[in-house]
This record gives C-alpha cells, sequence and structure tokens, in this order.
C-alpha cells in the first residue's frame, strides 16, 4: 500500500480480492442428480472412466474387414459373414476371408483392417480388394478415446453440455455435484421504480438486480430476489435479516458510498462484521465484504456499471470459490488500441472496448466512447475490457493495451 502512484486511502484490487477471497470457505454439501439435470453444477467428484471408449475396435468405414495377412496371398478374399452396428459378426476370422462391415460395427477378433467400399469390386462371394492396404486401416482402436481408468474430469468442474455427453458416452447415469447455493438480491433506494411502471419526476428505473440475477442463472444459482427496498431504516434492516436466514450469500446494490442518503450502512453495521472498502479500480470504488450472522454480503455500488463490473470481476469469484468450482480464468490478450483511451493515474480502469481483427488479421481493440459508471449501454456493445494499471496515464493510439474478454457470464 505504499505504492506511490495510488491515491491515499485507496485499497489495490488485488489486495481487495484476495482479502476477500480468504474469508471463504468453500461449502461441502453434496447431492446427487442424474446427469440430465447436473448441466453448470459442479462436480463433487473426480470421474474415472469405467470403460475403454470406444468399447471395442470398430470400422470407421462402411467396408470389408479382414486380416492384411490375407492380402499377401490374393488380392481376392472370399465373403463370409457380415457385422453390423449392434450385430458382430460371431465366426472366426480364416487367411482368404473377409467380412462386410458397416461403419460403427465391432471389427472382429483376428480381423484386423478396413478397405472402404468404393475400393473393391463385388463379384457374388469374389471380393477384390483394388489397392494396397496396410494394417489397422479404417478401424478404430478400443480405448482410442478414452482407457479405462483414466480420469476425464475432476472435482471443482463446472458440468458443460459436453461433459454431459462425455459422462453418458460412459455410462454414468448419476453424479455427485456440490448443492446450489442460494443468493438473494436486494436493489436499494426511493427513486428506484421497476420495469412496467411509469417513472415519476426523479426516478430510474431499477436495473441491477435484472443484470446480477440474470448472471447468477449462468452461475447456477437459486436466486431470491427482495426487489427494491424502499429508504427506511426498519424496511431495510428487515429486508438484509430475511436475506440472511434464506440465503448462503446477500448481494445488495447501492448504499454503499460514503454520505450515502440512505440506512444501509447503519443497518449492516448494526447486522455483522462488514468492512466498507474503497477500490483503487474505475468503475467501482465502493465495495462492501463481509459477514452477516449467517451468510456473506457483498455490497455493490450503485451505479448501473460500477455494480456490473464489481460484481464480475470480484463478488463472482468468491461465489465461484464458495460453490467449490474451480478458479474462474479469464483471457488476456496483449492488442493494440485503435482509440485513444482518457485516463488519470490512481485507479485500475476496466473500460469497455470492441475488440476487433483488423485487413492485416491482427486483434486491434477501440474504446466503447464515453466511460461514465452509469452508461450501462457501453457494457452491452463492448466485447471485452481494456484493463489499464493504476499508475497509467492517458494512452495514445497505436499503443499497446492489454484487453479481457469477456467470459460467458457477461454474453
Ligand atoms: P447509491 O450508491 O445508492 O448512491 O447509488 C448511486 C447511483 O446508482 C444513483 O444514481 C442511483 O440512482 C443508482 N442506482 C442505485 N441502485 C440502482 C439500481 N438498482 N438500478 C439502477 N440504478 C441504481
Ligand atoms: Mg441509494
Amino acid at each position: 500500500m505504499s505504492d506511490c502512484c495510488s491515491a491515499p486511502g485507496l485499497l489495490p484490487f488485488e489486495q481487495a480480492l484476495s482479502d476477500m477471497l480468504g474469508q471463504i470457505t468453500p461449502i461441502t454439501e453434496t447431492i446427487t442428480l442424474p446427469i440430465e439435470q447436473a448441466l453448470a453444477y459442479v462436480l463433487a467428484q473426480n470421474i474415472e472412466s469405467p470403460l475403454n471408449v470406444p468399447p471395442h475396435d470398430n470400422s470407421a468405414m462402411d467396408g470389408y474387414a479382414f486380416a492384411i495377412e490375407s492380402l499377401s496371398k490374393s488380392n481376392v478374399l472370399t465373403l463370409v459373414g457380415r457385422s453390423m452396428a449392434g450385430s458382430p459378426y460371431q465366426g472366426e476370422c480364416k487367411l482368404g476371408q473377409c467380412i462386410r462391415i458397416m461403419t460403427g460395427a465391432k471389427v472382429p477378433e483376428g480381423f484386423n483392417s478396413v478397405e472402404m467400399q468404393e475400393n473393391v469390386e463385388v463379384n457374388e462371394q469374389d471380393i477384390t480388394f483394388l489397392q494396397e492396404k496396410s494394417y489397422g486401416s479404417h478401424v478404430r482402436n478400443s480405448g482410442e478415446d478414452i482407457c479405462i481408468g483414466q480420469q476425464v474430469l475432476a472435482k471443482g468442474h463446472r458440468l458443460t453440455p459436453v461433459d454431459i455427453g462425455v459422462l453418458a458416452s460412459l455410462g454414468i447415469a448419476n453424479v455427485e455435484v456440490y448443492r446450489k447455493l442460494n443468493i438473494a438480491l436486494i436493489a436499494t433506494g426511493d427513486e428506484l421504480k421497476l420495469p412496467g411502471r411509469e417513472l415519476t419526476e426523479g426516478d430510474i428505473y431499477e436495473s441491477n438486480s435484472y443484470v446480477l440475477s440474470a448472471m447468477l442463472q449462468k452461475l447456477n444459482v437459486n436466486v431470491i430476489d427482495f426487489g427494491v427496498i424502499r429508504d427506511d431504516y426498519q424496511l431495510i434492516k428487515t429486508a438484509f435479516e430475511q436475506a440472511d436466514q434464506q440465503a448462503d450469500a446477500v448481494i445488495s446494490s447501492g448504499g454503499v458510498s460514503v454520505g450515502d442518503a440512505d440506512y444501509t450502512k447503519d443497518v449492516l453495521d448494526e447486522l455483522g462484521e462488514i468492512a466498507f472498502w474503497k477500490i483503487a479500480i474505475k468503475p467501482g470504488k465502493p465495495f462492501a465484504f463481509g459477514k452477516l450472522p449467517n451468510s456473506l454480503f457483498f455490497g455493490l455500488p450503485g451505479n448501473p456499471v460500477s455494480a456490473l463490473v464489481t460484481f464480475h470481476q470480484l463478488a463472482l469469484l468468491a461465489l465461484t470459490k464458495l460453490q467449490h468450482a474451480n478458479e474462474l480464468k479469464r483471457t488476456v490478450l496483449q492488442v493494440t488500441t485503435i482509440s485513444e483511451l482518457r485516463k488519470s493515474p490512481g485507479r485500475m480502469d476496466f473500460q469497455r472496448g470492441i475488440l476487433t481483427v483488423n485487413e492485416d488479421g491482427n486483434n486491434v481493440v477501440s474504446s466503447t466512447g464515453a466511460q461514465g459508471s452509469g452508461i450501462l449501454s457501453s457494457l452491452s456493445i463492448a466485447n471485452c475490457y481494456i484493463v489499464l494499471p493504476v499508475e497509467q496515464g492517458r494512452v495514445n493510439a497505436g499503443e499497446r493495451v492489454m484487453v479481457q474478454l469477456f467470459d460467458e457470464y457477461l454474453r
């Protein structure tokens, strides 16, 4: 914190993040779910393959299976049977013989190669092989995708659609996963009206809970939405107490900046152990984190861009840890900016950018324009953050900058 460039009293972003993560203990309760219900849950077990995939050698082509040794005497083999997907050939493999085989059908013991049907001449039972073949051609080997006993997925992994298919391909019908988190959302402010209602003078529409709820759905949690709570001490206190009883974590937006007119801070001070931080990031800055009697608490700033960015960059990582999931890894790239970027030293900026490919095939980033913390549309048109370090000043077009690609929570 003795950094000469950070304004006094501001907490470096990395420190806020590590302080917060240090206070999170992952949940331990697990449930067993059928795989078709397990999408986006976090695995509570390692998955080892109970079988080889594919389980037997099988044909990659419609054609004829034979033992390669047979072709050393003659290129005409005798057709003795057939192997179809689901009903394999039951006979033996003798030299000089071949069988009809279809894609995916078992290549029986002794047969070791397949020729595609386009490359043979069929004359009743006499099959003439027109091209030279090598051992194993067009045969998919047992276990070539996954071997028996191989670890396929690890504890802490969040299941994707493809993973569900992989589990099915292994014959695994149920998996042990961590239970869903319950997350309460509270918006505070007398000026906030719900969409669908009419605005009176001085009002604005409440949007933070909508963004957060949508992002939380992607995190696969149960959202308990407390809606908008008016700036009234007792109402706020009751809402926080109820939220704390029902949820693993309570997330509020608004009312955490110094000098705020509402009672959120007073209530939180009374109910729990909450730290009110001023983090050296832009947008963001005011952010509260701590513990209520039964739950974790995240207090996001009220401004929509600040609320979203602090949720995405801080709270989401904490909730991921609470879920017992692997750490979120964001993709960062060094690219050239084609816009001039306004910035003063003192805070780390998460400016909104649009990453494109120029005529030379290189990645370049441009600014979305005005970067005010209330301009939510800037996040909607962006596809990345331009992350500018604390000490950075103005950036000229043509300079290299770091961008962080938007992940699935923002898209
Ligand atoms: P506050 O931190 O409560 O002073 O709020 C800062 C700014 O964010 C004010 O302009 C609020 O009107 C606005 N704001 C607070 N909560 C929300 C919300 N849930 N949705 C949209 N804007 C909000
Ligand atoms: Mg407020």
